[in-house]
């Protein structure tokens, strides 16, 4: 078994890593590595498990413990132990994948772990939204965010979107600062859909400049078409020492200080 690391640059996640390349006794290979091991917060382990989409990752945070992170700072002997040892065990984490179109005929096609969004922030976007390839309304606003079960604490949840829980095979349509008059209606309520569901966002007339985002990842489209989004299904393969629920976790990232 190979690993690598995939760490924030701050000085104490550096300390982390310094001691995580000294005791992991596994050979480290940054191209093609069976476990990663993330070391800083929610976002550094997205980023890897964007750089490394098929290996088992080790979510350690080394801020405050974060919704994804199964291990904290001083869970650090343990982390090393459970990879010298594989006394690990692993759970899925479910993904959203995306298709885009461009007018010119090209397509990009992505996963995510939190969330899809498609915004236009300085104009009105409009976007026809189709559910399963029936019309379901024309969306005016700043833009619309889909995010999975475990995205939705991430920027659904700052789009007053549901809290869901990830035992669900669900996906979540929320809008960002729709237009609501006598001229322009929309659902404004966010929807939760079953995962066997498809949503397609296609382009309104005279729009076709857009950016979309898939969690950190930005495109910035200029002849946007249409944005097709699945659930894809728990495909993520997480590393853990001791479960921890989805209550459990949503307690302590939100509710409990540990102060
Ligand atoms: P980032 O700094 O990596 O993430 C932004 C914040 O969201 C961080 O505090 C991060 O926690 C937290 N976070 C990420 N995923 C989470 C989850 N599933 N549940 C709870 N908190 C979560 O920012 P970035 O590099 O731009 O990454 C993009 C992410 O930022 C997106 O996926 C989106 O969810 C989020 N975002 C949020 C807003 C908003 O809330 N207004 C706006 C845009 C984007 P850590 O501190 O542990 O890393």
């Amino acid at each position: 078994m190979k690993y690598a690391i995939v760490a924030k640059e701050d000085l104490k996640t550096k300390e982390v890593k310094e001691k995580v390349l000294k005791e992991i006794k596994l050979t480290y290979d940054e191209k093609n590595p069976d476990l990663v091991i993330a070391l800083g917060g929610d976002g550094t382990i997205i980023k890897a498990i964007h750089k490394y989409p098929k290996a088992t990752t080790f979510g350690l945070h080394t801020g405050h413990l974060g919704f994804y992170a199964n291990y904290g700072v001083s869970d650090l002997e343990i982390l090393i132990n459970d990879i010298n040892n594989n006394e690990f065990k692993v759970n899925e984490t479910s993904l959203i994948s995306c298709e885009i179109e461009t007018l010119d005929g090209k397509k990009i096609f992505d996963n995510a772990i939190n969330e899809i969004t498609i915004v236009t922030p300085l104009r009105t976007m409009m976007v026809d939204v189709l559910i399963d390839d029936i019309f379901f309304e024309r969306y005016r606003g700043t833009g619309l965010c889909i995010s999975t079960p475990t995205g939705s604490t991430a920027y659904n949840k700052s789009l007053n979107g549901s809290v869901i829980d990830s035992s669900l095979n669900v996906m979540q349509l929320t809008e960002i600062a729709g237009i609501n008059s006598n001229a322009y209606r929309t659902l404004s309520s966010p929807i939760v859909l079953d995962g066997k569901r498809t949503i397609k966002l296609a382009s309104g007339a005279h729009f076709d400049d857009v950016f979309i985002t898939v969690d950190h990842i930005s495109y910035d489209i200029k002849n946007f078409k249409s944005l097709y989004i699945k659930y894809k299904g728990e495909s993520v393969k997480m590393a853990y020492h001791k479960y921890e629920g989805f209550l459990e976790r949503i307690n302590r990232t939100f509710l409990v200080s540990k102060d």
